[in-house]
């Protein structure tokens, strides 16, 4: 509790220089900067120290007859030092909200922030230690190789979020010392749009979640699939959306944010041949920009359907009905998340019951891993395991299970040698 005081503390007080890390790293707006990192965070642990004593309380559980008089119970314990390394695209965020979960749980934790977002890995390195106790947290700044010396060590467990080729590295070190790892990854998030919804409302939702730090989001919607006659009327409300958003010139507007670094904009403009430009479509290497985008008629083959996009291009795939939806996605990795537009409950209860995700969001994108209470977490290819408030705990504690049974009165005599015929008689009826 006192650590979790302590960060809370940090975030509060050092806000104006995360900020600035964020602003330096990825362009970040302020307040971007708070709704998705250093706010979401605090929530993350104001709701935590709120239930903290609830989700580690000992949980009671009967005990059989022919154990009786006896009580057991189930207590969480640490599980220890825990590795949590994290990726640049929300370097606060995916930094300390696992190290919420890895505190309140009762651990050590080691941070490995990326080398990607460099002014927020410094800033965190240099700020954790003047407010947390050195002997239960310690930052490590590096790439690479420093992440490869530390995955030499013996952890408890090891938390990683970022791409799935690092994650069989992280997982085949682990192995070595039996560590358990979790893994949360990503992959192409699927939007499916129905016709005859509320078209307008529906493109602001996918261009809200889409562009927000210009598409470097785990759970962004990463291609829709319209379904029927419905993305004529969808991209054309999203140009509009977009316009709305972020002006004429969205290089201009102070909502909108900046590619990481110059790899990743040569990789997404090599993605824009891929279907007819709808909106945006234009980059500024300088600025590492690269304007909110949508692609129309987008063939299945294409390269921007290969792999996760991971930036502001938003593909429309056109699917003639909800079967052939449900096959787009099946035929595909599981994904991180899976997104629907539809008024129709039908609609609803097939994608969730024939499809898998790590989590599925009905008319609004992104924003289901802001719910507190929800685990958040992949499946297959997007990964495994999950966190957030009691997942947390789950995640990073051992469940002990205890059977406490007094030796006042040997009421065991029964099961002891000799058996006689009526012990055996008195123990097949009670078992
Ligand atoms: P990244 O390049 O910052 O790498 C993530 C971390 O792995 C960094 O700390 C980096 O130093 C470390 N790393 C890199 N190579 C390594 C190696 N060989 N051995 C050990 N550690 C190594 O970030 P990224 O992987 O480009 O992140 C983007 C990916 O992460 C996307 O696929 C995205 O969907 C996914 N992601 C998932 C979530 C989630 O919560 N599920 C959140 C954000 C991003």
């Amino acid at each position: 509790r006192a650590q979790l005081r302590a960060l809370r503390r940090l975030l509060v007080e050092e806000r104006p220089t995360l900020e600035k890390a964020l602003q330096d790293d990825l362009g970040k707006p302020a307040l971007e900067a708070h709704t998705t990192e250093i706010g979401y965070v605090i929530n993350e642990i104001d709701h935590t120290l709120k239930h903290l004593a609830s989700w580690l309380r000992p949980k009671r559980v009967t005990v059989p007859m022919a154990m009786a008089p006896a009580k057991a119970r189930w207590v969480r314990e640490p599980l220890g030092v825990v590795l949590i390394i994290s990726p640049w695209n929300y370097p606060i965020n995916l930094t300390l909200a696992p190290l919420v979960g890895a505190l309140a749980a009762g651990n050590a934790a080691v941070l490995k922030p990326s080398e990607l977002s460099p002014a927020t890995s410094s800033a965190l390195a240099e700020s954790l230690p003047r407010y947390l106790d050195g002997e239960a947290v310690a930052v490590v700044e590096g790439g690479v190789a420093e992440s490869t010396t530390l995955l030499e060590e013996r952890f408890d467990h090891i938390f990683y979020t970022g791409n799935g080729a690092v994650a069989r590295i992280v997982m085949a070190a682990a192995v070595k010392h039996l560590t358990p790892v979790t893994l949360e990854l990503g992959g192409k998030s699927p939007a499916v749009v129905e016709p005859g919804v509320d078209m307008a409302t529906t493109a602001r939702r996918l261009a809200w979640g889409k562009f927000t730090n210009a598409g470097q989001t785990c759970v962004a919607p990463d291609y829709v699939l319209a379904i029927g006659a419905s993305a004529a009327e969808l991209q054309r409300e999203l140009a509009a959306a977009i316009t709305e958003m972020f002006g004429a010139d969205p290089k201009a507007s102070p909502d909108y944010g900046r590619i990481v670094n110059e790899r990743h904009l040569e990789r997404l403009s090599a993605l824009l041949d891929s279907g007819e430009v709808v909106a945006g479509g234009r980059v500024d290497r300088e600025d590492l920009y690269m304007a909110p985008t949508v692609l129309g008629n987008v063939d299945p083959s294409s390269p921007v359907m290969a792999e996760e996009i991971f930036g502001p291009i938003l593909p429309v795939v056109s699917v003639p009905d909800l079967d052939a939806a449900i096959a787009f996605v099946n035929e595909r990795d599981k994904p991180l998340a899976l997104y629907a537009f539809t008024d129709s409950q039908v609609t609803k209860r097939r994608l969730l019951t024939e499809t898998s995700s790590g989590g599925v969001g009905f008319g609004l994108p992104i924003a289901h891993l802001a719910v507190p209470d929800l685990p958040f977490g992949g499946v297959g290819e997007s990964g495994m395991g999950a966190y957030h408030a009691q997942a947390s705990i789950d995640t990073f504690s051992h469940v002990k299970s205890v059977l406490d049974k007094s030796l006042a009165l040997d009421t065991m005599r029964l099961a002891y040698a000799p058996i006689t015929q009526f012990k055996e008689k008195v123990l097949r009826r009670m078992l």
